[in-house]
């Protein structure tokens, strides 16, 4: 039983229950978020219902690709993840913190923010709640905490969908953040397509989600629904093939910052920032003050910065890092290394994307693991213990 006393036990919706979720969910005054088809890509726009969602679409993702395909099962979710990750609506990609107006000889601020709206997020991958946990490490748990998204984040309302058909670009098996979701939603559904049945087994993770399914049309979950749920999982596990390397990695990458790799990976990498604008866990901005043209008024803004861009590591006199390898490197070794001594956890969570999204290519899980190769190499060969 959960705090409220509501049953905390799965039950089993069809297509009409996921369509009275999302009812149900705008109902209680939310914004559904979810993903939808556009441009060739599965994106993350309001929804009314489910025709909206994505049906019998799949992504083929490799290093520097992207495509959408046919699937023939119907399947709502049969994806993995897309360009845009939930962190553009917890932690958006500009963000007003005030305008000011001149008024005669005094200067007027006004107070940017109105309240959020509620918002649901519907189809949050197991990895992207990972992520999601991380952005509330960094933005509220600190003695800093970033009120926007503090706002935005108290009136979200979670719901996940685990994987069921990983793209070969995902390694979230590496990190255990998924492919099944754990904690940190409210409700939990995993798609079942068996024996020419179309359900979701939903789970409920907190009381608010608990009350939401007990208003939901469904029927109470079975012995065989959990295992058709939990063969999902396997299968999805069974078909993650890329790995990040653990053992050692985080040592390696702080022991090594002169490593040949780093030029190696420098001369192929464009800087193009691709990879820090998909990733749900890259937190970095900028401030920017914009006046107007007529001179009575100016807003500062915060917009997503990148430490690929040139003037990212500029401090009095200069930037710090005038070289794209020192860039990857910083990149590399902050997400893989440092972050576990600020944060105590990875900064990757082996969503993928920025490895679909390198424009050259470039596959953080196959540079670490060269990393770490050619690093053994070099110590073997030193006789280093
Ligand atoms: S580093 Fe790449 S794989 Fe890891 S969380 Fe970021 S985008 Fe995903
Ligand atoms: S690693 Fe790829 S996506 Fe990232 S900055 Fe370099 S070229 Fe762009």
């Amino acid at each position: 039983m959960s705090a409220s006393g509501l049953p905390k036990t799965a039950a089993v919706l069809g297509p009409d229950g996921l369509q009275a979720l999302i009812a149900a969910l705008a109902a209680r005054g939310m914004e559904v978020i979810g993903p939808v088809e556009r441009d060739g890509a599965i994106v993350l726009d309001r929804i009314a219902g489910i025709a909206d969602l994505p049906a019998g679409r799949t992504d083929r993702q490799e290093a520097g690709s992207y495509r959408l395909a046919d699937r023939d099962d119907g399947a709502l979710f049969g994806y993995a993840v897309g360009p845009q990750s939930w962190k553009r609506f917890l932690h958006r990609p500009v963000e007003t913190l005030f305008r000011v107006r001149r008024i005669g000889q005094e200067l007027a601020f006004e107070p940017p923010r109105e309240t959020p709206p509620r918002t649901a997020f519907l189809g949050v991958r197991a990895c992207e709640l990972a992520a999601i946990a991380i952005q509330d490490r960094v933005l509220l748990g600190g003695a800093y905490v970033n009120t926007e998204y503090a706002a935005r984040r108290a009136q979200t309302f979670l719901v996940a969908v685990n994987c069921g058909d990983p793209a070969a670009t995902c390694f979230c098996t590496s990190h255990d953040t998924g492919p099944r979701a754990h904690s940190g939603y409210d409700v939990a559904l995993t798609e079942l397509l068996v024996d020419g049945r179309h359900e979701f087994l939903a789970e409920p993770g907190s009381d608010s989600g608990a009350a939401l399914l007990a208003y939901l049309p469904t029927r109470p979950a079975t012995a065989a629904d959990w295992a058709a749920a939990a063969a999902v999982a396997a299968r999805a596990a069974a078909n993650m093939h890329r790995r990040m390397p653990s053992e050692g990695l985080k040592e390696t990458l702080q022991a090594h910052p002169e490593h040949p790799r780093w030029e190696d990976v420098g001369q192929r990498c464009l800087a193009c920032a691709n990879c820090t604008m998909v990733c749900p866990t890259c937190f970095c901005t900028t401030i920017e003050d914009h006046s107007e043209l007529d001179g009575l008024g100016a807003e500062r803004v915060r917009r997503w910065d990148s430490c690929f861009a040139g003037d990212f590591s500029y401090v009095h006199g200069g930037a710090v890092r005038t070289q794209t390898r020192s860039r990857y490197r910083q990149w590399m070794t902050h997400k893989l290394a440092h972050w576990w001594d600020q944060y105590g956890t990875s900064g990757c969570v082996g969503c993928g994307r920025c490895i679909a999204w390198c424009p050259v290519g470039i596959d953080i899980a196959a540079e670490a693991a060269a990393f770490v190769e050619s690093s053994k190499r070099e110590e073997d060969a030193h006789g280093i213990a």
